[in-house]
């Protein structure tokens, strides 16, 4: 099971050098917010030690440390059986991408060796504990009392001659590559064996210039922030300069994650100021409807002490926002013109939360209406913009025209499209929820209304049918009369239809009624 799990071993280091590199960040943060806390600061950094001979590998940090219940919270239970199983599962699965979603980032650590030890002592506290592991099901736990602070976890590498050809993670040459490809951007100085001069060159990556960052380095960054195994499907670089200096480095991701639409999904934005991480799932960077967006911003001239309700209410960080969601809009508008697989692939992981921004973003309504796709009777394969329907619409068309339901096949079995069909006309075929929502709150785009043929009157008729139409009515007149009194407990009127081509009859709604599916999600939750 454990071996599957990343296809490249080396990944087991960037996983303890990120946990050893975020426990420092929370060290730091710790410190400055809570002015009591007795911690060694004094020279934060990770340390690699190598024992040849015993064939172990040390991680080590002074960071914050864990006590006993943290490890047994953080680190006991991915050897758990629930998580075992979970992860056997997976890896049935074979489904790498998959797989890259889940944060089993300690447990990569049995790819290579055969044991774990991890010694811990939390910052401010004075007992320590030691966890030791062979990666099945148990492990052991006991206090220690000289452990220092911070973690420390130790391999017992599995034999180099294993049948996996393992390569020698107790070499310098190689733990030097790995830490360069993988941590070259961690703040924290990452030392090997005791050496001053650290193996990774500390550059924020979002402070160098784009020209002198390859695309590997980004996505490796990415990686970092993410936990995604995916490539992102594209990298945003901006800095602004003045009054109120920030930078961002922000990634669309290419595989939306599985809490996207979640209640208690994250935001994946951190913030930093000065270089300083100050928190994660930053939601005064970026609104609800890019929760997806994953990145690093950077601001000059924050405090380090910055709160949230500091951050909801400076106008600085309100003009930042708005620029970030601009940039982000703009670049999956780039993306349409020039990488359509890549926008398509976009649209298709993102648009449903994209389009909660026509709701809760009416400042941006525009530019998203115009970066949306979606369904249509025009091509039962590709989505399609509301530009290129526009450009199809007949001469006499003044209407987007539109249906929402719950599956394709349902909008197109519904005898509301006959008429239409039979017409020419197209319709927008919407099946998220979220349709529903923004179709009653967005009236136009450029100028063209949008219309349900599910409500109302929808009116394709010329002159003369409607004359026809009109003369046919007197005909059924004493009809439809009886029928609107025999059925008057159900419906409200019973009128002659043109809009049916081969079902006899249909229900509609009023124009200002709810649709059947709002109708439904209302019932359902209890309304
Ligand atoms: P993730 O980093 O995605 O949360 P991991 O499996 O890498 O998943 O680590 C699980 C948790 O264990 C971390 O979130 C952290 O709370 C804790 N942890 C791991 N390594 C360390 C460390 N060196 N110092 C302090 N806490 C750690
Ligand atoms: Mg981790």
């Amino acid at each position: 099971m454990i071996h599957s799990i990343y296809s490249n071993k080396d990944t087991f280091l960037r996983e303890l050098v990120s946990n050893a590199s975020d426990a420092l960040d929370k060290l730091r943060l710790e410190t400055f917010r809570d002015k009591d806390l007795v911690a060694d600061t004094s020279d934060p950094h990770i340390a690699l030690e190598v024992d040849a001979d015993a064939r172990t590998l040390t991680v080590r940090d002074n960071g914050i440390g864990m006590d006993r219940d943290e490890v047994v919270e953080l680190i006991g239970t991915i050897a758990r059986s629930g998580t075992a199983e979970f992860l056997k599962k997976l890896e049935q699965s074979r489904d790498q991408e998959l797989i890259g979603q889940f944060g089993i980032g300690f447990y990569s650590t049995f790819m290579v060796a055969d044991k774990v030890t991890l010694v811990t002592r939390r910052a401010g506290t004075d007992q320590g504990v030691r966890w030791e592991s062979t990666g099945e099901s148990t492990y052991t736990i006991e206090d220690v009392d000289d452990a220092p602070q911070g973690t420390a976890v130790t391999l017992h590498l599995k034999p180099a001659d294993d049948e996996d050809n393992l390569a020698d993670y107790t070499s310098t040459a190689k733990l030097t590559d790995i830490v360069k490809r993988y941590a070259d951007f961690i703040t924290w100085p990452v030392r090997l064996d005791g050496e001053e001069k650290p193996l990774n060159s500390r550059k924020a990556l979002w402070a160098r210039p784009a020209s002198e960052v390859t695309e590997e380095e980004y996505a490796e960054f990415y990686r970092h922030l993410s936990h995604d195994w995916n490539k992102p499907l594209d990298t945003i670089l901006m800095r602004a300069e003045g009054s109120f200096e920030y930078q961002a480095l922000l990634f669309l991701p290419s595989r939306a994650p599985l809490d996207l639409f979640m209640r208690e999904r994250k935001r994946g934005v951190q913030l930093y100021v000065k270089r300083v991480f100050i928190m994660e799932d930053c939601e005064e960077l970026m609104p609800e409807y890019l929760r997806f967006v994953k990145g690093v911003v950077d601001a000059q001239d924050l405090s380090l002490n910055v709160s949230r309700e500091i951050l909801q209410q400076d106008r600085q960080i309100q003009l930042m926002r708005r620029r970030l969601v601009k940039k982000v809009l703009s670049t999956v508008k780039t993306l349409q013109a020039d990488r359509p697989e890549d926008y398509a692939t976009f649209w298709r992981e993102f648009g449903a939360a994209v389009k909660e921004g026509l709701l809760s973003d009416p400042d941006n309504r525009a530019t998203i209406l115009g970066i949306a796709s979606f369904d249509s009777t025009h091509d039962q394969d590709a989505q399609t913009t509301l530009a290129a329907y526009v450009e199809r619409m007949k001469d006499d068309q003044t209407d987007i025209y539109y249906m929402t339901g719950g599956t394709r096949a349902a909008i197109e079995n519904s005898p509301h499209l006959e008429a239409l069909r039979a017409k020419g006309y197209e319709v927008l075929v919407l099946t998220d929820p979220i349709d529903e929502m923004w179709v009653d709150a967005v009236d136009e785009f450029e100028g063209k209304a949008f219309r349900s043929i599910a409500k109302g009157q929808v009116d394709v008729q010329s002159d003369d049918e409607k004359s026809a139409a009109q003369e046919r009515g007197k005909d059924f007149a004493d009809l439809l009369a009886w029928l609107t009194t025999t059925l008057a407990d159900h419906v409200k009127e019973v009128r002659l239809s043109t809009r049916l081509t081969t079902s006899p009859a249909c229900v509609v709604g009023d124009s200002h009624d709810l649709s059947p599916t709002l109708e439904k999600m209302y019932r359902a939750m209890g309304q």
